[in-house]
């Protein structure tokens, strides 16, 4: 048994003291995982939009100072009571919204919004005693979505935690414990297009990306690619993306140019964007009569969706999703199997690497629109 069960760890975390201030790598205390908790070492995390935003407090409640970070792989340390499923040494991906395996909706084939474990933006603290575990001399430090990857080591409930293949290459597999998963996810469970059939996808970053490889992989034949950022058609055409329609370059609203492109409209649409005016766009967009829509993006907090009914009655589906409606601790492990099996590539997602110690410098990559996953690596 390691040294370190039971005791508190010090370690390096990167601390967001600030909304939109560059984090500070600061010596931190993690405390031991209490009941239905687990300690890990996280060696790899990269950077999500998500996190972006909610340092820059875009989003609901600005908790400060936290650890933001939630796309990760890492190793169990140790487990608190009651864990019977993970045990000290296992390779796991930490995941922001939980499968506590008991609610209804883990008990539903549809749902992944797990009633105890679904994503929860506020809370900056663990479920068992509304306490957190990070510290600096005694002054705690919030959590975020559960995870808080950014730090050498971490405390995570149990559900959140995605046990897979030891011989799977974590700086690689990170990348699906959130954003990949997430855009697969959207189109392969949700918006499920026919073989043939046209989808556009709104945001080429890599949630859109990755929706765009769901299409690719479900034989759809036109994947047409929208973007306010020209800069992101050349990575776009690695990834099966047939067309690209850049907003900008039009006077009018881009669902009627879609429209004009393809007779009425396309079959699917997946917005991976949390822009609001894409968002409507991405609905009005599909054909009536069987289109469907598929919301990803993190919408702005005061945001609200408008569009006619009459769109809708015209027999056009509107649909949300969350982690792409994978389950994460029963469907996670297969799409990691998906990579092992090379029927996904994840390296061409991944486009900077940078040492821990500079992770800043993922937060201007991915606010100048550079590259789509820059993985940190916690060891260096
Ligand atoms: P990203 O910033 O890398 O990519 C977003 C892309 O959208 C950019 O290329 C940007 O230029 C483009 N864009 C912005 N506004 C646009 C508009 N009006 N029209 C067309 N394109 C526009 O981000 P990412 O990491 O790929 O994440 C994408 C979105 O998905 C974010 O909102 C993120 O918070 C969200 N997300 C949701 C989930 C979920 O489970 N629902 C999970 C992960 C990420
Ligand atoms: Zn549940």
């Amino acid at each position: 048994m390691s040294s370190t069960v039971g005791q508190v760890i010090r370690c390096k975390a990167a601390v967001a003291w600030e909304p939109g201030k560059p984090l500070v790598i600061e010596e931190v205390e993690v405390a031991p995982p209490q009941t239905m908790e687990v300690r890990l070492k996280i060696l790899f995390t990269s950077l999500c939009h998500t996190d972006v935003y909610f340092w820059e407090a875009k989003g609901q409640t600005p908790l400060f100072p936290r650890i933001f970070g939630h796309e990760a792989g890492g190793i169990v340390e140790s487990v608190g009571e009651g864990v019977t499923d993970l045990k000290p040494g296992d390779h796991v991906l930490p995941v922001f919204t939980g499968e506590c395996k008991e609610c209804r909706h883990c008990k539903s084939q549809e749902s992944n919004m797990c009633d105890l474990l679904r994503i929860n933006t506020d809370r900056g603290v663990m479920l068992n005693d509304g306490k957190s575990r990070f510290s600096i001399n005694g002054q705690p430090i919030y959590h975020f979505v559960g995870t808080s990857t950014f730090s050498e080591y971490t405390v995570v409930h149990v559900g959140c935690v995605a046990k897979i293949n030891p011989a799977a290459p974590l700086d690689k597999v990170c990348v699906l414990s959130c954003g990949i998963s997430t855009g697969l996810g959207a189109t392969l469970n949700v918006a499920k297009p026919k073989k043939g059939s046209s989808v556009a996808i709104f945001g080429l970053g890599a949630v859109g990306l990755a929706a765009a490889e769901g299409a690719r992989i479900a034989g759809a034949s036109r994947i047409i690619g929208v973007d306010l950022n020209p800069k992101r058609f050349d990575e776009a055409k690695k990834f099966g993306v047939t067309e690209f329609v850049n907003p900008k370059d039009y006077d009018k609203p881009v669902q009627e140019v879609i429209a004009e492109m393809t007779g009425g409209g396309v079959d699917r649409s997946v917005e991976c964007t949390g822009s609001i005016n894409a968002m409507v766009s991405a609905f009005e967009c599909v054909h009536d009569g069987w289109g469907v829509a598929v919301l990803v993006g993190v919408p702005n907090k005061d945001d609200a969706f408008k569009t006619h009914p009459m769109n809708l009655l015209n027999e056009r589906t509107l649909r949300g999703t969350f982690f792409g409606n994978y389950k994460p601790r029963s469907d996670l492990p297969s799409v990691v199997e998906k990579y092992m099996n090379k029927e996904l590539e994840l390296e061409k997602f991944i486009t900077h690497e940078v040492p821990f110690s500079e992770i800043n410098k993922a937060f201007e990559y991915m606010l100048r629109g550079d590259g789509l996953r820059c993985i940190i690596r916690m060891d260096a």
